[in-house]
């Protein structure tokens, strides 16, 4: 966690990434819908039109589905219905969003409850789900955070029911497209897919590698809104996300504030650019990477530790970036 490079680096990996191709003999297939508030795009090798066309239109089927259990800007997703109808009573909900909940506070655990998907009360203070965008008081902060903290709600996997208390509620934005691009992965590879790139919003996963190479490689995006990329990941295999505060910010009184917030001090994370990370599973980079953000460079490296592959690039606001873990020829600055 020590090396400091270039500046170019440092915008590199401050934006989602977008993703450039390995050239193939082959054409790929490449099917996108727009879900999640997002672009998801699926590209496949190697499989003939008719069968990439069926693989990749079942995976985003699955991605529309899984928004309407999780997305919290659907009023009867079946989390906007827990988060209003439990009230500290235990509310019965699907294996599938008791799972996810249950692995999100394993991610807490892992960040020392940076990640927190508890954390929406906050979120909606500061206006970023709608409203006007303030900054609140110091009495607004408080009385909000006592409504945020994964233990305080309470799971059972035998009745599989969740029981929140009064006005708590789950947000599962730091998570979900991690879970979507990973049932995606599943999906395709059920269907013979052995060369893909799945890519929700910057929430990436590689299946194998594209024919004749070794790796995908995925393009970084300059993050300024100018053409052209500026370094590649090669990912095999493995998935990448950033979470950053470059697209997702409020602006209020002519100061920007990024969408993430440290649950233990109920404010946004303003010393940090960005955090790209790379992880075996979708859900663990989209977790991780929201979760890393709250938790700095030396903190976050510390819970990168914990999981295997895991690695991470930081931006960071003095222009340098730090890495977690061993990048080796898989970071290439164009
Ligand atoms: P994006 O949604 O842009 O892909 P992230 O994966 O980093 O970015 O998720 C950020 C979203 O997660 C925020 O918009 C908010 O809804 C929610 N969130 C904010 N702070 C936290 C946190 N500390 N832990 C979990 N979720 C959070
Ligand atoms: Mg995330």
């Amino acid at each position: 966690m020590k090396t400091r490079t270039a500046m170019i680096w440092l915008f590199a990996l401050m934006a989602p990434v977008s993703f450039g191709l390995s050239c193939s003999n082959e054409a790929p297939f490449i099917k996108e819908t727009f879900v999640m508030g997002t672009r998801a795009v699926i590209t496949i090798y190697g499989l003939d039109d008719e069968t990439a066309s069926e693989a990749a239109g079942k995976a985003l089927h699955e991605l529309h589905r899984i928004e309407t259990v999780m997305s919290n800007w659907i009023e009867d997703s079946e989390i906007s219905l827990l988060n209003h109808n439990s009230e500290g009573l235990p509310v019965k909900v699907s294996k599938e969003l008791f799972d996810i909940i249950e692995e999100s506070f394993r991610y807490s655990r892992l960040t020392s409850g940076a990640f927190d998907i508890t954390a929406r009360p906050i979120v909606q203070l500061w206006g970023f789900q709608g409203g006007s965008p303030r900054v609140p008081s110091e009495e607004e902060i408080a009385s909000a955070l006592e409504k945020v903290g994964y233990h305080l709600v309470r799971l059972d996997r035998e009745n599989l029911t969740v029981t929140l208390p009064a006005r708590m509620e789950i947000d599962l934005a730091g998570i979900g497209k991690g879970y979507g691009v990973d049932r995606c992965v599943s999906i395709l590879k059920e269907r013979g897919v052995k060369s893909a790139l799945v890519n929700l919003g910057g929430n990436m996963y590689a299946i194998g590698s594209p024919l004749g190479k070794e790796y995908w490689s995925v393009g970084i995006r300059e993050p300024h809104g100018e053409d052209g990329i500026v370094g590649r990941l090669l990912l095999k295999d493995e998935a990448v996300a950033t979470s950053g505060n470059y697209e997702n910010f409020v602006t209020i009184g002519g100061r920007r504030y990024g969408h993430i917030i440290d649950p233990s001090t109920g404010r946004t994370v303003d010393h940090i650019l960005s955090v790209t990370v790379i992880a075996p599973s979708a859900l663990a980079a989209d977790a991780l990477s929201t979760g890393m953000f709250v938790l700095g460079p030396e903190r976050g490296a510390a819970a990168a530790e914990k999981i295997p592959g895991l690695r991470a690039v930081y931006a960071l606001e003095d222009d340098t970036y730090e890495f977690a873990g061993e990048f080796g020829k898989k970071l290439i600055l164009d």
